[in-house]
């Protein structure tokens, strides 16, 4: 090697020598020509870079092509200037504000005199296939501070952000044809990259996200390496809006947000509430068959519980503002509603002397909590003010944490997979590096959690440093049927409030001992948990949750006596049975159960009426129908509730 040459290593731990200033691009021509066609960007020591810029002597480089996960946060990206290329030549006085990739996708913010219309996205779109087609390289450059102010003179957003660097900070503009911008990169090499991307809405939003400073106009879009993908996340899009929960729960009649009584509450109409109670009964009969006991507890308390537990004046803002005392109290005093229940699961256990052979001490509470979320982020039952949880508070000695989390990943595994099917993922947050408590503690909760998770056989991720600064936790998420991911419930322990409580139980060595505590829910809340399963099932629940689970449809007025006998023997046998005997056609009433995606349909005429039997239609199984007897149908149906099948039983 002379000094005119550097040496890299490739990810086979191989070396190669190249000419001093050789780029990562000349790199990956020196390696084939079908990698340089494929190559996006290159990771350079573990940091991901334009092609275009020169290698370090020693340096470790990797090629990213689209079998990088980096590579589609690279393509995004660029995607989003390419955007901001596109809405320049078409609004030149648009300023621009931040355009970063997210997940499946990129927005641009853009400050203009009005929103952009649909029109505008058309025509915005078909300008960004002629910049693509351009095939303009993005060509970095560095600045000093002067010069950047220089180039972005005419547009504030980009000054403003010019003035919040660090003294010192390197940095870099982006040029790509007749656009440049600030930004730190990394980027694909030219424009002509970006082949499948689509715009999909725009949005006002803050600039910086601070609702004082003005109103910009987002767009977003979406872009991939390949057709298929852009054609299949753009499939699951339309599937994902057919199933939007709040269109399904008004079509279906579930629940409603009501003006007169503000956002983020939620009315539970008949049939929503229906799905509502079974899922409290399913998940109290699960725990009360494994050592939880049920309290209530009230809704508002003295403010001094809050600031006890340490909740105020911290989470202040999460909660709704004081009200005054009642009758009676001092002038001084004032109440909250309550945003959680744990402080009031704390005073049952300290209501009395406990000693370690009572431990654990499991307190279940299906309770109302209020919480004052951004009017921005309320969506639907998704995100609330008003939250049902499905709150449980254990309150357990050190050496019992590892058998506590073993039978509660148990609950998770009954509740989510095995009767609602789901491919649900553990992460497993750990110590922080500001945290309470000693290490000995960490060191025997996290042990306790993963031997837990060890023993279940459960596979996990680790989120080193990820936990609460009050005890580590393990997060449940979980897919729906179009592959998204949802945030489930969290397990977590707590040192903090045992503390604050001075919570107290007797060991056996006759001495005061403080509990562990665990916070936990399985649904999480149950508006929440409803919303999934709404948008997950497509509003075809399985047969126990349904809230109607059969109708009986009498062909003609003739056959009503015989329906009513029927219906009446579905309703002995504890079903949700609802008789239509509208005058209606048959098949304007069968259509109206499927669009009410009434799991079973059992049609009654002369032949049936006379020979004890139902005609059964099975929802989804199109107009095929099963003749059965009257007592079978009933055991079949009663059978697949008792057992919370999730499709039917044949
Ligand atoms: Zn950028
Ligand atoms: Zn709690």
């Amino acid at each position: 090697m002379t000094a005119a040459e550097i040496r890299v290593t490739l990810p086979d731990g191989s070396e190669r020598s190249l000419p001093a200033g050789s780029t990562a691009a000349d790199l990956a021509r020196a390696i084939g020509p079908g990698l340089a066609k494929a190559a996006l960007a290159a990771r350079v020591n573990g940091e991901v870079r334009d092609l275009a810029r020169p290698l370090p002597d020693g340096a470790k480089v990797s090629i990213v092509t689209d079998k990088d996960p980096a590579a589609l946060a690279v393509l995004r990206h660029s995607s989003a200037h390419v955007l901001a290329t596109a809405v320049r030549q078409l609004f030149p006085r648009a300023a621009i504000g931040f355009g970063p990739a997210i997940e499946d996708g990129f927005y641009y913010d853009f400050e203009v005199p009005r929103p952009f219309t649909p029109d505008d996205l058309e025509a915005i779109e078909a300008k960004m296939r002629e910049v693509a087609a351009a095939d303009h390289p993005f060509v970095r450059e560095e600045v000093d501070r002067a010069e950047a102010k220089r180039r972005f003179a005419d547009d504030p957003l980009k000054l403003e952000r010019i003035d919040d660097l660090a003294a010192g900070e390197t940095i870099s503009v982006y040029t790509d044809g007749p656009f440049v911008d600030l930004c730190r990169g990394p980027h694909v090499p030219s424009t002509g990259r970006i082949r499948h991307v689509k715009l999909l809405h725009a949005a006002g939003a803050y600039w910086r996200g601070d609702e004082r400073r003005q109103m910009l106009q987002r767009i977003y879009g979406t872009a991939w390496l390949t057709k298929e993908d852009l054609d299949g996340y753009l499939r699951r899009l339309e599937e994902a809006k057919k199933r939007d929960h709040r269109v399904i729960g008004k079509a279906l009649d579930l629940f409603s947000i009501q003006e007169d009584v503000g956002p983020g509450l939620v009315f539970w109409h008949p049939k929503g509430a229906m799905l509502n109670f079974q899922l409290r009964r399913f998940i109290e009969d699960v725990i009360l068959a494994r050592g939880y006991q049920l309290v209530y507890t009230p809704h508002v308390t003295r403010e001094q519980l809050f600031l006890r537990s340490g909740h105020l004046p911290l989470y202040a803002e999460n909660q709704f503002p004081a009200m005054a005392a009642g009758e009676g109290e001092a002038e001084d005093v004032r109440y909250r509603v309550k945003p959680m229940n744990c402080p009031m699961h704390i005073l049952v256990y300290a209501s009395q002397q406990r000693s370690y052979r009572d431990l654990p001490i499991r307190l279940a509470e299906i309770g109302n909590v209020y919480r004052n979320e951004r009017s921005g982020t309320l969506h639907g039952m998704l995100r609330v003010r008003g939250l049902t949880m499905d709150d449980a508070h254990i309150f357990l000695r050190e050496d019992q944490i590892e058998q506590e989390i073993f039978d509660l990943l148990d609950i998770v595994e009954l509740v989510m997979g095995k009767t609602f099917g789901l491919a649900y993922r553990l992460d497993l947050a750990t110590r922080p590096a500001k945290k309470l408590g000693d290490d000995a503690m960490w060191d025997a909760a996290e042990r306790g959690l993963e031997e837990a998770l060890k023993r279940r056989g459960a596979s996990y991720r680790l989120d080193q440093g990820g936990g609460a600064f009050y005890g580590p936790k393990i997060d449940i998420k979980f897919n729906d049927a179009i592959g998204r991911e949802w945030q489930g419930a969290t397990i977590q322990l707590d040192f903090q409030l045992p503390e604050r409580f001075e919570l107290e139980y007797t060991g056996s060595d006759n001495r005061p001992h403080r509990p562990v505590m665990i916070h936990r829910a399985i649904f999480g809340t149950v508006e929440r948990f409803v919303g999934f399963l709404i948008e997950h099932f497509a509003g075809a629940f399985p047969l126990w949750l349904s809230p109607e689970q059969v109708r009986v449809l009498p062909i003609a007025d003739a056959q009503i006596d015989a329906a009513r006998t029927i219906t009446g023997a579905l309703a002995a046998a504890g079903l949700r049975v609802h008789l239509d005997d509208r005058s209606e056609t048959l098949n304007y009433k069968i259509r109206d159960g499927e669009m009410m995606k009434v799991p079973y349909l059992a049609v009654v005429g002369q032949r049936e009426a006379e020979a004890g039997t139902v005609a059964v239609r099975v929802r989804g199984a199109g107009r095929k129908q099963e003749i059965l007897p009257l007592a079978d149908f009933v055991r079949r149906l009663a059978e697949e509730v008792r057992t919370r099948a999730l499709a039917p039983l044949s």
